[in-house]
């Protein structure tokens, strides 16, 4: 049996292995390119900082084609990876359980949590190779009543040189990303093809049979016996309205704001960002070097980057966001996000005063990455994980189908997702 898994991020690198573990002849249409990291060039690059050469977010495309940035509002832009392993590849490599909304669902991923973390080294970076600052903020954090802790992170620590660029990729290998889950299954159940961008699902009586991919300008028809979705909450909420069906206007994105304060010699870069986090009702605060704000961010531009501190906010946001079938996607800040984001930033300016940081304190840009919520499940899908309004033998395989935003890192709730997605569809077909 022949199934085609759109993307190859935390969602549909799961759904792959598990299929091809299970007598699926499995092909990973994938939009990216082989992924590549750019911390190599990173310093040259800095050169460019402030010049015409670098403008705003869409000049990031010109360097690191990985990242696909969508304005969707004055006030808010999302970012996608658009690259092998998807946004595992861009990722900070944190990795927890988030689960919002899930019981209000009856969806209890616990064995999927634990049966995929077992098979992961997660830990956090040890104390010793934070920045000073670092550890004095989560001393204060603790002083002022907060309860921060170390980020879980799927990291080989002892392969971490602490370069701070981890969103630009990983170039010692300590960090983990979705290409490992299927790397040993390639050309043994699993072929992947790269530059391949699917456009449309294809229907015959009513059943999904293939996709339509385009491989640069050309187009061309391949067939399954079933296709899974795992393009991420815009890509896969894209294909669905090409393919005339209606994802939910449900998005949420995980809003992030860095606030940025000033200490001389700080050198946040020189560990990995996000050592440790403080969890409140609705969002995290975490240390944090905004490198999007840095380069992009004019606010951010009077400060070099040895001095300059940042404390990430992370908000469950609205899931408001709706995708069109071109890939525009609208969303906007509700007056209850920006309430939260005020209290939160009312609380990361207290760490770092406290920590001896200095102003002037300036927003970063905001922006989101975890993108979900566009086919949400609902109770009554819990049981076959297929929600009712998709076609026979169309699946959903990603962030997608989480309905509530989290505030939270994402990629292991994505891989929870689609390994219970995988095995619904290996029962059900091992029936017929
Ligand atoms: C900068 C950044 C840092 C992050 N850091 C963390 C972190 O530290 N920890 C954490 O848990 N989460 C992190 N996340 C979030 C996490 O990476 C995502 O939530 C998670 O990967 C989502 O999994 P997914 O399978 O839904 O989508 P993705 O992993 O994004 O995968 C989607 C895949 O589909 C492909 N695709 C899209 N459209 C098409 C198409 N038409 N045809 C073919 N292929 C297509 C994409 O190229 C991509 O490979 C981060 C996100 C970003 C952007």
């Amino acid at each position: 049996m022949k199934a085609i898994v759109v993307g190859s991020g935390a969602g549909g690198a799961t759904a792959a292995r598990e299929l091809a573990t299970n007598g699926f002849e499995v092909v990973i249409l994938e939009a990216g390119k082989p992924f590549t990291t750019l911390t190599h060039k990173i310093s040259w690059l800095s050169s460019l900082r402030g010049s015409w050469l670098v403008g705003d977010e869409n000049s990031i495309k010109r360097f690191y084609p990985h990242y696909q940035v969508t304005r969707c509002s004055g006030d808010l832009a999302i970012f996608t990876g658009i690259t092998e392993g998807g946004s595992t590849s861009i990722s900070c490599g944190n990795m927890v359980r988030a689960e919002n909304g899930l019981k209000e669902i009856g969806l209890d991923l616990s064995p999927e949590f634990e049966e995929i973390e077992q098979t992961l080294t997660i830990m956090p970076i040890p104390r010793e190779k934070w920045r000073p600052l670092t550890q004095q903020m989560f001393d204060h954090a603790i002083s002022l009543g907060f309860e921060p802790k170390p980020t879980p992170k799927i990291d080989d620590v002892k392969k971490c040189v602490g370069c701070g660029y981890c969103e630009l990729g990983c170039t010692t290998g300590a960090k983990w990303d979705s290409r490992r889950i299927y790397s040993g299954l390639l050309g043994k159940g699993v072929m992947l093809q790269t530059g391949a961008r699917v456009q449309k699902v294809v229907f015959e009586d009513e059943r999904a049979t293939g996709v339509l991919v385009s491989h640069g300008s050309s187009v061309e028809r391949v067939n399954a016996d079933i296709v899974v979705l795992s393009a991420g909450g815009v890509g896969t909420a894209q294909i669905l309205r090409a393919s005339d069906l209606s994802p939910m206007d449900n998005l949420w994105v995980d809003v992030v704001l860095t606030v940025g304060g000033v200490m001389k010699g700080a050198r946040m870069l020189n560990e990995p960002p996000m050592a440790w986090f403080i969890k409140r009702e609705n969002y995290i605060l975490s240390p944090y070097f905004d490198l999007l704000s840095f380069w992009f961010h004019k606010p951010w531009k009077d400060v070099p980057a040895e001095d300059r501190v940042g404390m990430m906010i992370k908000l469950a946001d609205a899931e408001n966001g709706c995708v069109r079938a071109d890939g525009t996607v609208t969303k906007s800040l509700t007056s209850s996000d920006l309430e939260s984001l005020e209290k939160a930033k009312f609380e990361a300016k207290q760490i770092m005063e406290a920590s001896g940081v200095n102003g002037p304190f300036v927003d970063g840009m905001i922006h989101g990455g975890h993108l979900g919520g566009t086919v949400p499940l609902t109770k009554e899908d819990i049981d076959t994980m297929h929600p009712s309004w998709l076609p026979e033998d169309l699946w959903v395989a990603d962030l997608s189908l989480m309905p509530r935003s989290q505030g939270l890192p994402t990629m292991l709730t994505a891989s929870a997702l689609a390994l219970r997605v995988a095995r619904k569809i290996i029962q059900i077909k091992s029936k017929r």
